[in-house]
């Protein structure tokens, strides 16, 4: 479904992703995994076209995104949530839902399909988006990129700074939606969490990605973690 074959990201001067490639399949849960500034929210964000520079090609179901703009990208299917969960924490959970919709004609069924998932949200329409528990929060982001019923979410450090009660909240969130057949990639630093959700791991260190193998595998490799991830 997404291919990323030898890109190149770029700040400025920095030359930030190194030859990445990397695939998805259409029903796969990928976790990318490495250190702090490894590079992969830069993935993300070259991903979704909001990096200032980038060389290599980005393939969607076959069509080439490479250097579309951001909103091109998720008419092409792609949703983001971005890490800290960035909703717009002055507008009410409807608001927000709302902000996630490309198409207004969907509004019930998207809505409705969220609800389901996770039913506070329905109970919390009128509650502003900040005043939500972290891991509220957290569905709250999740709902909103799935009102635009991507086939592709990139969900960023989603367990970062949540409560370990809430980190098996938002972990059960994620498994529900691989039932939905939502392909993803997990970027994160939380290893166990990640790999016990995906089927296949990434990881990336100083920009480049320098081990690919199956969620178990690296899962029981604790040499390997030790050396990219220093997980003792
Ligand atoms: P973390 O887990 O800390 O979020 P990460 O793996 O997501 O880390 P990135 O945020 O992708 O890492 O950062 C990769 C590298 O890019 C780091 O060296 C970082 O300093 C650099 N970087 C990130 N954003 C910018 C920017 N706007 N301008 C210049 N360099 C940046």
């Amino acid at each position: 479904m997404l291919k990323l074959r030898s890109v190149n990201g770029y700040y400025d001067k920095s030359h930030i992703l190194k030859d990445v490639s990397l695939e998805v399949g259409s029903d796969e849960i990928v976790a990318l995994l490495g250190r702090n500034g490894a590079g992969k929210t830069t993935t993300c964000r070259g991903i979704m076209g909001v990096l200032p520079r980038i060389e290599g090609q980005i393939t969607m179901n076959g069509t080439d995104i490479t250097g579309q703009s951001p909103d091109k990208i998720y008419q092409n299917g792609i949703a983001w949530i971005p890490e800290r969960r960035r909703i717009f924490a002055n507008l009410s959970v409807e608001e927000n839902l709302e902000m996630g919709l490309t198409d207004q004609s969907q509004r019930k069924s998207r809505f409705q399909e969220v609800f389901d998932l996770f039913p506070r949200l329905e109970e919390r329409l009128d509650q502003q988006g900040g005043t939500m528990s972290g891991g509220e929060q957290q569905m709250l982001a999740i709902g909103r990129a799935l009102v635009a019923d991507p086939d592709l979410l990139l969900v960023d450090e989603p367990f970062e700074g949540l409560m370990p009660s809430l980190v098996d909240d938002v972990a059960d969130a994620v498994a529900k939606l691989s039932e939905k057949d939502i392909a993803m990639i997990l970027a994160d630093q939380k290893t166990d969490e990640a790999l016990e959700l995906a089927d296949r791991a990434y990881i990336i260190e100083n920009g480049q990605i320098v081990h690919e193998d199956d969620a178990d595998s690296i899962g029981s490799d604790q040499e390997l973690q030790e050396k990219y991830l220093g997980v003792q």
